[in-house]
């Protein structure tokens, strides 16, 4: 994501905020500060996104606990977004991963709530659930139980992009396959979408009627999305890929494999034994060009390659859409197709886009999706 600065990693997760995510903070400082002076807003406006940012990491930490990858997570000023690498489609899976968010929220609220309990008799006050906090410890904890609870509430609300909207998919699709269930749950979420506009134009909450047109908006994605996997699904390696990898031996230099690379044969290149046609590692055209670029002619295929380990293996049956998840799990462009012990050529996840595009082409869908992100 564009304009973001690198916080730090946690989890093994890198954690980026946008730039502007400083303007929110200076604004938040001034609106939430009250009478306890900017400093106050400053910490509880910190607060608010280290809510935001346990939400996320519910999500990341269960999506990897079913092995799937999280790029990154992102504090944008209107909350935060983990790129996952995949998107889980087994529904229980979906449903855990949905949840683990509002679920740290609802968690957090329980820790609050004794507390703010315990305090507000201790100072013998009268509670109130504001969101606006009073200064001191009493407001701040308030501000915290609200904050978490508003969190959980408004992302189950059940219309993509919100955690609720994949939940309901999830749920349908304990029942249905999973094209249907994201049907209904596409076409619920924007009949609470256009609900919810009508109702913020009525009442002059033009915000609102923005937020209402973007769930509107992210439904129609997440239904193309979902379609595009589905007709990649129906699809096999071999029905779909030409078998002319260009191999190399381990030997062979970046010298030597120079014009090869750069009069655009084949875009990678397949690492094998002279002796056995074993594949042991991939060269990516962009490690040739790198090493051309740094004057390495004589470097090594064996030394430039991905070791064939790292390199996520398909089958000539394996459908298009299970490649794609292959290639994400690993962090690969690349994949391996083999017919039973052997060797058959290299598949990228170029190729699986050109397919899509085939596929789709007139079928009105143009963007493509390969990440999954949850927002909130
Ligand atoms: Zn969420």
């Amino acid at each position: 994501m564009g304009w973001s600065i690198k916080l730090g990693r946690i989890f093994g997760i890198h954690i980026k905020v946008h730039l502007t995510f400083f303007l929110i903070l200076v604004w938040g400082a001034f609106s939430y500060g009250g009478s306890a002076g900017p400093l106050y807003g400053l910490i509880v406006t910190l607060a608010l996104f280290t809510l935001v940012l346990l939400h996320e990491l519910g999500h990341s930490l269960a999506a990897k606990g079913y092995g799937i990858p999280v790029n990154d997570i992102t504090l944008l000023p209107i909350g935060g977004v983990a790129r996952l690498a995949r998107m889980p489609e087994k529904p229980i899976q979906e449903l855990v991963v949905a949840l683990a968010g509002p679920a740290v929220n609802v968690i957090l609220a329980a820790i609050a709530l004794p507390l703010v309990l315990g305090l507000g008799v201790a100072q013998g006050g009268t509670l109130s659930l504001r969101l606006w906090p009073q200064p001191g410890w009493l407001g701040l904890l308030t501000f915290l139980l609200s904050a978490n609870l508003s969190l959980a509430a408004f992302n189950l609300i059940p219309a993509f992009p919100m955690d609720g909207g994949r939940v309901f998919r999830a749920l349908l699709g304990l029942f249905l396959d999973f094209q249907r269930a994201t049907r209904i749950a596409v076409t619920l979420g924007r009949v609470l979408a256009v609900g919810l506009g009508v109702f913020g134009l009525l009442n002059g909450q033009f915000f609102m009627a923005i937020i209402a047109l973007f769930i509107f908006n992210a439904s129609g994605q997440e239904g193309q999305a979902v379609a595009a996997r589905g007709l990649l699904r129906q699809v096999a390696v071999g029905q779909s890929w030409s078998r002319n990898t260009a191999a190399l031996p381990p030997y062979a230099t970046v010298g030597q494999v120079a014009s090869m690379a750069m009069s655009g044969y084949g875009s990678d290149f397949a690492v094998l034994d002279p002796q056995s046609r074993q594949l042991l590692g991939v060269v990516q055209r962009a490690d040739v060009a790198r090493a051309l670029r740094l004057g390495q002619w004589q470097r090594s295929m064996a030394e430039l390659m991905r070791p064939v380990q790292n390199v996520p293996s398909v089958t000539l049956h394996t459908n298009l859409a299970e490649v794609q998840d292959k290639l994400a799990d690993a962090s690969s462009r690349i994949a391996a197709v083999y017919d039973g012990p052997f060797f058959q050529g290299l598949i990228s996840l170029e190729d699986v886009q050109r397919a899509f595009q085939f596929l789709a082409r007139g079928g009105g869908y143009t963007g493509q999706r390969l990440g999954w992100e949850t927002s909130g």
